[in-house]
Parts: structure tokens; C-alpha cells; sequence
């Protein structure tokens, strides 16, 4: 499998490439070439799987002759048996349209460990074939650092650096991260917002200076193999409700656009989707996005929903690539129009193609804590606030035929947004006894000012150089 650049000038890449890389070098995201497919008979032989088997079956045509199957088999063996549900990702029944993927079994208790616990491991595999060193530079809106950095911490070969907004992640989020204490974890918190943060990130990337010097790698989800490893659980969600027979609808808490274009991908590969439910706080760039064709960022607003609360959502570059017919040059027009003006309008073309597969609601914090009341007064589920903005949309869908299942991918385990729970429902959920002395543990992190020069100094002097 070769991968291109969304921009449409960047060489191709194999899956190892892609993986280790980090923004294309025109400035684009990495997508396959084609979409591999399956037919209705080969998804129906995936039911009743294994989690770690049907991720391989899913994973194989992405990863190419880069791994074995054996060996992708083992990775993936590893990668989820960190996970302390022996599903893996449980799917839970509300009531008979309504159901929940509990994403959250893994380590750092939210959905990012289920992509980035397999990432990890294959830097690890593929690093060991070379001698290069990779450092690895990312912004979090709160999960997807500490899951990056419980995949990566103490790892040979890599270093990383985590940006984080100062002040606006939950303090189990940020303890999550700056607690782990090895000497290739480096926390920084920024004076800013998430995408203060992922806009110093991109321009790293853009950056000959560091990227000569560093092998700048990324865990956010313009890694592709993230996106891929999220594909596996919306076949495995919906072989368990009929797939191929019965199409599934699913709605997705939505931030940076990773998760719910994993469900993309599923659909490209053949897997009946009737509908994917794109779900928005108040920043809700993408709501209008889908619902009207302008996507123009306006200021972040902190919510209860601290990983949604983004403006630029950088995945979208990958669905609007599909949907102008994958005209790199057009692509990177837009996006330059994008970059220098923070408007655009979709073309026709990109809105039809987008609303053949996507709808999109916002959940404000009303909505959202009464989606948390009815999951624990009528389930008896206690939601966190990202999963509760998800099924408000879901309870909300409209022209999703009658029967057909909708799963809300539940993206927290609600303990990290104990607050937000509390005062919503009134119970207080406690920490999953995996997660330890969390609050006893010393913090390591240091403060910077929302200033490129400044994050470049920093990463400079501590990185190890990709040559060793
Ligand atoms: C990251 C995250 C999201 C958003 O996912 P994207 O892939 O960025 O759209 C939603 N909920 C939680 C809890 C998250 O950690």
C-alpha cells in the first residue's frame, strides 16, 4: 500500500513512512492511495473475532508487506491486552435504539489508548530496523498525551513532547501526563488554547530548521496509522448488531475529525453505514461545516468537554480530499485559503459527497448534562460529558431509518471529568484502580509562553538529534 499527500506534492510513502512521518512534507495529511475493500462474505466471516484478530484482518491491507501478519498479529496481541476489559471495547445497550462502545478499558482511561498503545509498538518495531531516532513533538486537548505518553515513555529511540493548554485540561488529565517520570517525557504546558498549541506543532513540522536536525515524528491523529487502528472498532461494534445484514448507524464526540473519519474509512471499505453522527460542543465549527458549508474558525470556548473544544480540525482535510476528487492541487489552494484567512466554503462536490454518509448536532451544556441524567436515571450508565454530547445527537438523529441501531462511541471513562458527572448526576465516579496513587505522585512540567521561538529553543536543546 502506497500513501499521498492531500496536497498532491509530497512523495508517496510506504506504511512505515507515514507512520514515522509527520505532516507531509507539502504541508498535507497522508491518506492511502485507494481504499481497500471487503466484500458482505468476508465481513460476515469476521463475526465473533477476537478483538486483537479482527484488528489484524482489518489492519493487514493498510500495513502492506511492512509487517508480517504473524508479527502484526503480535503487536496487536500486545497492544490490547493492556486493555482491562476482556473486550477489549465493550458494547452496552441503553435501551432498544441506543448503544454504547466503551472505548475507554485502556490505560489512561479515554479512546485515544486504543490507537496509540498500537502506535507505539510499531515505533518501537519500526525504529529498531535503523538507526535513526525520532522525536516526537504534539498538542493535547487532554487525552491523547497521556496515552501518547504512556505508549512512548521510556521507549529507546524516542523522545516527546507534549504541549498541553495551561489551565485547561482536568487535573487528572494533566496528572496523567506529568507524573510519568522518564527521562524521554517532556511536559510543557503553553499560555494558550489546543489549537494555539497544534498551530506551533504544525509549523514545527513546516520547519527545516527542526526537521534537518530532528526527526520530527507525531502522535496526533494526522498520523494515519491512528486513524487506521480507530477503523477496527466500528467493525467490531457493528458485526456484533448484523453487520453486513443490518446497517449501523454511529454518533461520534468529535474534536479534531480522527475518530468519525476512522467510521469513513469502515464505510469505504464496504462496512454498511447508514449514517455517521458528527457531535459538537459549543465550538462547533464542524456542525456548521456539514450543515453549511462554511468552515471559518472563530475563538474556543472552554467547556465541560475539554478534547472537543477545537476549532481547526485537522482531519477534515482528509474527507474534503475524497470529496473534490482527490485533486491535490485544488486541495492545497483551499487550505492556503484557509490558513491565511481561518474561512472557507465547501464546493458542492464536497458538501454532497459529505452528506451522503455524515449528519452533525451540537450539544450545549444543557443538552449534554440531560444526556448524562437519562444514561444513569434510565440505563443506569454514568457517562462522561465528551459521551454525553454523543448521545445527544444520537437521541436527537434525525432520517436514520426505523431498527436501525445507533452506537454512540463512548470516548472517556467518566471518572477523568468527575465534576462535570457530579453535578450533572450526582454520583462521583472513582478512579479504576489501574490508574494508582494518581494524586500522590509527583508532577514534572514546564511553563512556556504561547511562542513558536520559544517551544523551538526548548525542543532543541533537550532532543536527541535523528541521527543519535
Ligand atoms: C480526542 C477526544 C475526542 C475527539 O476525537 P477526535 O478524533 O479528535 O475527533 C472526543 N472525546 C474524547 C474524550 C477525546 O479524548
Amino acid at each position: 500500500m502506497k500513501y499521498v499527500s492531500t496536497r498532491g506534492q509530497a512523495p508517496s510513502l510506504d506504511f512505515q513512512g507515514v507512520t514515522l512521518a509527520g505532516l507531509a512534507s507539502d504541508g498535507g495529511l497522508y491518506v492511502p492511495e485507494t481504499w481497500p475493500q471487503f466484500s458482505a462474505d468476508e465481513i460476515a466471516a469476521m463475526a465473533g473475532l477476537p478483538y486483537a484478530k479482527l484488528a489484524q484482518t482489518i489492519m493487514l491491507p493498510f500495513v502492506g508487506d511492512c509487517l508480517t501478519p504473524e508479527r502484526l498479529l503480535e503487536l496487536c496481541e500486545q497492544a490490547y491486552g493492556r486493555f482491562a476489559h476482556a473486550a477489549v471495547t465493550p458494547l452496552k445497550q441503553l435501551d432498544e435504539t441506543q448503544w454504547v462502545l466503551e472505548l475507554f478499558h485502556g490505560p489512561t482511561l479515554a479512546f485515544k489508548d486504543v490507537a496509540l498503545q498500537l502506535l507505539g509498538l510499531l515505533f518501537e518495531e519500526f525504529l529498531a530496523r535503523g538507526d535513526e531516532h525520532i522525536t516526537i513533538v504534539g498538542a493535547t486537548s487532554g487525552d491523547t498525551g497521556s496515552a501518547a505518553i504512556d505508549a512512548v515513555a521510556g521507549r529507546a529511540k524516542v523522545d516527546i513532547f507534549m504541549l498541553h493548554p495551561h489551565g485547561r485540561v482536568s487535573d487528572v488529565q494533566r496528572r496523567q501526563m506529568t507524573t510519568v517520570i522518564a527521562p524521554n517525557v517532556h511536559n510543557i504546558a503553553i499560555e494558550g488554547s489546543f489549537d494555539d498549541a497544534q498551530a506551533m506543532v504544525k509549523r514545527m513540522f513546516n520547519d527545516a530548521a527542526m526537521t534537518s536536525r530532528f526527526g520530527i515524528a507525531a502522535v496526533n491523529s494526522i498520523n494515519w496509522a491512528r486513524l487506521m487502528a480507530q477503523v477496527v472498532y466500528y467493525f467490531y461494534a457493528a458485526l456484533q448488531l448484523g453487520a453486513p445484514h443490518r446497517k449501523v448507524g454511529f454518533s461520534v464526540p468529535t474534536g479534531n475529525f480522527g475518530d468519525v473519519f476512522a467510521g469513513y474509512v469502515a464505510a469505504k471499505m464496504g462496512l454498511p453505514i447508514e449514517r455517521l453522527i458528527v457531535a459538537t460542543n459549543i465550538n462547533d465549527i464542524l456542525h456548521r461545516a456539514l450543515s453549511t458549508g462554511d468552515y471559518s474558525a472563530s475563538t474556543v470556548t472552554p467547556t465541560a468537554a475539554p478534547s472537543m473544544d477545537i476549532q481547526v480540525s485537522s482531519n477534515f482535510e482528509r474527507l474534503l480530499f475524497d470529496g473534490c476528487g482527490r485533486d491535490g492541487a485544488a486541495m492545497a489552494a483551499q487550505m492556503k485559503q484557509f490558513e491565511t484567512t481561518k474561512a472557507m466554503q465547501l464546493t458542492n462536490a464536497q458538501r454532497e459527497s459529505a452528506a451522503a454518509l455524515f449528519s452533525s448536532a451540537r450539544a450545549d451544556a444543557g443538552q449534554m448534562a440531560n444526556a448524562m441524567r437519562w444514561a444513569h436515571e434510565a440505563c443506569g450508565e454514568v457517562l462522561d460529558p465528551h459521551t454525553a454530547i454523543g448521545l445527544h445527537a444520537a437521541r436527537t438523529a434525525e432520517g436514520i431509518a426505523a431498527g436501525v441501531p445507533i452506537v454512540t462511541l463512548a470516548t472517556a471513562h467518566p471518572a477523568k471529568f468527575v465534576d462535570a458527572v457530579e453535578r450533572a448526576t450526582g454520583v462521583r465516579p472513582g478512579l479504576p484502580a489501574r490508574v494508582g496513587d494518581l494524586f500522590e505522585r509527583e508532577e514534572r512540567y514546564d511553563r512556556l509562553p504561547g511562542d513558536y521561538d520559544a517551544v523551538a529553543a526548548y525542543v532543541a536543546e533537550r532532543a536527541t538529534l535523528k541521527n543519535g
